[in-house]
C-alpha cells in the first residue's frame, strides 16, 4: 500500500492495530515498526507525518499521536525526539538520553520479537551498553549475547560498572570526552593482546572484523575503560600533561618541531610521565611509550592527544561548541571543556 505525502490536509486516524512506543526509541524506529505492522512503505509514513521530503525531517508529534492512537504525553515520555526543553520537569525525564548523540540496538530479550527487525533504534547514553537484566550488548549495529561467553563476560560487566563509577565521581561530560578519546586511542593500539585474546573468543581464530562489529566493540571496551579512567582522573592527567607546561608565560616563539607555537616543546621524560607510562602499560597496553617527536611533522596519536589537549588550555576551539551539549536531559550545556 502506497501513502500519499502530498495531502497534509488528510484527517489522521489511528491505525487499526496499536503499537505501542519503547522507552528512549527514536521516532524513526517507532514509525518503522508502524509501517511494518500495517505493511506500509516506512520511508513514505515517515514523510507523510513530517509532511516533508527533507532526510530527517523531524516529526510533530501531534500528527504521529493521531496516526498511533498512543496520547501524545505517552509518546513523549517514550520517544525523547518530542520532548522539549519544558517537558524536562513535567515528564520527570532529567538524567534520560538526549536524542542525536549516540543510537544504538535493542536488547533482543527485552524488545521481544521486534529484534528481527534492522531498523529498531533506541537513544543512548555513553554507558548503556550492556542490558543489565540479561548480559547483552547493545552495540551501535548489533547485539551480542555476551552471557554465552562466562570466561570474557565478567570482565566486560564489570567494565561497564566502573565506567558508571567514573561518570559519579568525575561527571558526565568529563567521562564522554575521556571515553570517545580513549576509544579512538585503543582502536589505533589494536595489537593489544588481551583484546585480542577476547576477539579470538567471541570469533573464534579467524577472526576479522568491522570496528562497529559488537564483538569488537565489546572485545575493546574493557581496555577502552580503563584509558577512560586516566584520561577523566585529574591526577592522571596532570601527570601526563602538566610537566609540559611552560614555568612562566611562553613568550613569542618559532614553532619548533612542528609543536604547536605556544609550547617551546614537549618533555621526554619526568617522574610524573614516566609514571603514567607504567600505569598505562599496566592497564591499557603493555607496549606503550612516550615518542615526544614528531616523524615528517606527524606525531604518535597519543602525544597528538597530548598536543590537542595543551592547545585547548590556552586556545579553545570555536568549533567545539558541539561537545558542549550535555548528552542527558536535565543537565545544563557546559561553557568549557573539562581540563
Ligand atoms: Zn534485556
Amino acid at each position: 500500500m502506497r501513502v500519499q505525502v502530498d495531502q497534509p490536509t488528510l484527517p489522521l486516524r489511528p491505525v487499526p492495530r496499536c503499537v505501542r512506543p519503547m522507552l528512549n526509541e527514536t521516532v524513526a524506529s517507532f514509525v518503522w515498526r508502524i509501517a511494518e505492522t500495517h505493511r506500509l512503505h516506512p520511508y513514505e509514513l515517515l514523510e507523510f507525518l513530517a509532511q516533508s521530503q527533507r532526510h530527517k525531517a523531524p516529526v510533530p508529534g501531534d500528527r504521529l499521536a493521531a496516526l498511533s492512537g498512543v496520547p501524545l504525553h505517552v509518546l513523549k515520555y517514550a520517544l525523547p525526539e518530542l520532548c522539549t526543553t519544558d517537558d524536562v520537569n513535567l515528564l520527570r525525564i532529567a538524567g534520560r538520553p538526549r536524542p542525536n548523540f549516540r543510537e544504538r540496538v535493542g536488547c533482543p530479550r527485552c524488545i521481544g520479537h521486534w529484534h528481527t527487525s534492522k531498523w529498531v533504534r533506541f537513544w543512548a547514553r555513553q554507558e548503556d551498553v550492556i542490558c543489565n537484566s540479561h548480559w547483552v550488548w547493545t552495540g551501535t549495529t548489533g547485539s551480542l549475547e555476551i552471557s554465552a561467553y562466562p570466561e570474557i563476560a565478567p570482565e566486560v560487566i564489570r567494565a561497564n560498572r566502573r565506567h558508571r563509577r567514573l561518570i559519579r565521581r568525575y561527571g558526565r561530560e568529563a567521562v564522554r570526552t575521556a571515553y570517545r578519546h580513549a576509544g579512538e586511542l585503543c582502536w589505533t593500539w589494536r595489537s593489544n593482546k588481551q583484546t585480542r585474546n577476547r576477539l579470538t573468543a567471541f570469533l573464534g581464530p579467524e577472526w576479522s572484523i568491522l570496528r562497529d562489529d559488537p564483538a569488537a566493540e565489546a572485545s575493546y571496551y574493557p581496555q577502552v575503560i580503563e584509558l577512560t579512567r586516566l584520561l577523566s582522573s585529574p591526577y592522571w592527567r596532570s601527570l601526563i600533561l602538566d610537566d609540559h607546561l611552560p614555568a612562566s608565560t611562553p613568550r613569542e616563539p618559532g614553532e619548533m618541531l612542528g609543536v604547536p607555537a605556544r609550547f617551546c616543546w614537549l618533555m621526554e621524560s619526568t617522574p610524573g610521565i614516566e609514571q603514567f607510562v607504567r600505569e598505562v602499560r599496566r592497564t591499557v597496553y603493555p607496549r606503550f611509550y612516550w615518542n615526544p617527536y614528531s616523524s615528517y611533522r606527524s606525531y604518535e596519536p597519543f602525544t597528538k592527544w597530548v598536543l590537542d589537549e595543551l592547545e585547548e588550555r590556552f586556545a579553545p576551539s570555536p568549533y567545539g561548541s558541539w561537545r558542549h551539549q550535555p548528552e542527558v536531559f536535565g543537565a545544563e550545556p557546559t561553557g568549557v571543556r573539562s581540563k
